[in-house]
């Protein structure tokens, strides 16, 4: 990594975390033993930041065990992300390194087991809601969590390597949490941190054919959904897939929310969601995005959260929708 052609723009973002880099950096090379953690039912900015930073790991300290946990994804895992390793319980009876990424709730992050960590490192682009780290390096103005650990490890002070695969995956998050750069949280940031990425000598051509390459029975499922989709009054667009429809469809309750950009760019629709049953927790899942207004805050009324633009709720009975839909509805008159 040429330190010497560090953007102005990298290093600025950077600063406000100097000596939380420091201290992460210290950490790293102290443990033999580093955990990386995210969230449940990962994307690709979860499961991008963690396999990255672990490559990043094992890249410049072979000597260390790293592993990475948590649920594997119904249909990236194995054809763009590996399969997570399977850790027994006895290897956390001794001193770990956990570092959680991509997530801002002990709730959600994939395997409880971090909290037996000797010390917790948390690196997040979500609004914080809970402290549940020792040292944090949380950027809500970042479009990934991998956009903001890149940054971290281009100012990590000391010679070290970005390799390819490396930044594939740190790429890979980023392509998937800005929407291939189409949602707002893209900012120059985001591009300078594609260019170092880019010139590792990614192929994002062979990147985007394995992240958004479908099969021809999905176009039923985009076809179910076009036909039977709702407007609320104000512009917010929504459809339900019961648990019924999702065997009909052949698909599992985690693709539910594939579509939902469907409604993106639809004049008049502010914003847009799929509420997807989930037979196994008796509860309907549902994925928010939007425009311009702060979602997340209807997004916490519903036992949710996440980002202004992009937020996860849930309810536990239909009978609850046209109250959330109502809601959403409230910020749109
Ligand atoms: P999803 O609709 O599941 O893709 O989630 C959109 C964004 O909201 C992601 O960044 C999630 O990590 C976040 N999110 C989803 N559900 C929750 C929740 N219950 N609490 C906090 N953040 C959430």
């Amino acid at each position: 990594m040429k330190k010497a052609t560090l953007s102005e723009i990298v290093i600025k973002k950077g600063e406000q975390f100097t000596s939380e880099y420091d201290l992460i950096l210290k950490k790293i090379k102290e443990f033999k033993r580093i955990v990386i953690f995210r969230h449940i039912m990962p994307d690709f900015d979860a499961l991008g930041s963690q396999l990255g930073l672990a490559t990043w790991i094992k890249d410049n300290f072979p000597d260390k065990d790293v592993r990475v946990v948590g649920d594997n994804h119904v249909v990236f895992t194995p054809r763009l992300f590996p399969v997570m390793d399977s850790v027994k319980d006895d290897y956390f009876n001794d001193d770990f390194l956990a570092i959680i990424v991509d997530v801002s709730n002990a709730s959600r992050v994939a395997d409880p087991r971090f909290k037996k960590a000797k010390y917790i490192i948390k690196i997040d682009h979500h609004p914080d809601i809970e402290r549940f780290e020792d040292v944090k390096a949380v950027d809500t103005t970042m479009a990934a969590a991998s956009e903001l650990i890149v940054n971290m490890l281009l100012n990590f002070k000391g010679k070290y390597i970005l390799s390819k695969d490396a930044s594939s995956y740190f790429y890979i998050g980023i392509a998937g949490d800005s929407g291939r750069f189409l949602y707002s949280n893209t900012s120059p940031h985001t591009f300078n941190i594609c260019e170092y990425l880019l010139n590792s000598g990614i192929n994002i051509n062979e990147i985007y054919q394995k992240m958004y390459v479908k099969k021809l029975e999905d176009l039923k499922v985009t076809a179910y959904i076009l036909n039977n989709f709702n407007v609320s009054p104000h512009g917010v667009a929504y459809y339900v897939l019961s648990g019924d429809i999702q065997k009909e469809l052949n698909i599992t309750t985690e693709r539910g929310k594939e579509n939902v950009n469907l409604f993106s760019n639809i004049e008049g629709i502010g914003a847009w969601c799929s509420i997807t049953e989930d037979l196994k927790d008796h509860c309907w899942r549902i994925s928010i995005r939007s425009k311009e207004k702060a979602i997340n805050g209807v997004a916490t009324m519903f036992e949710g959260g996440g980002h202004a633009q992009a937020s996860g709720a849930k309810i536990n009975s239909l009978d609850d929708l046209p109250r959330f839909i109502g809601e959403l509805d409230k910020l749109f008159m």
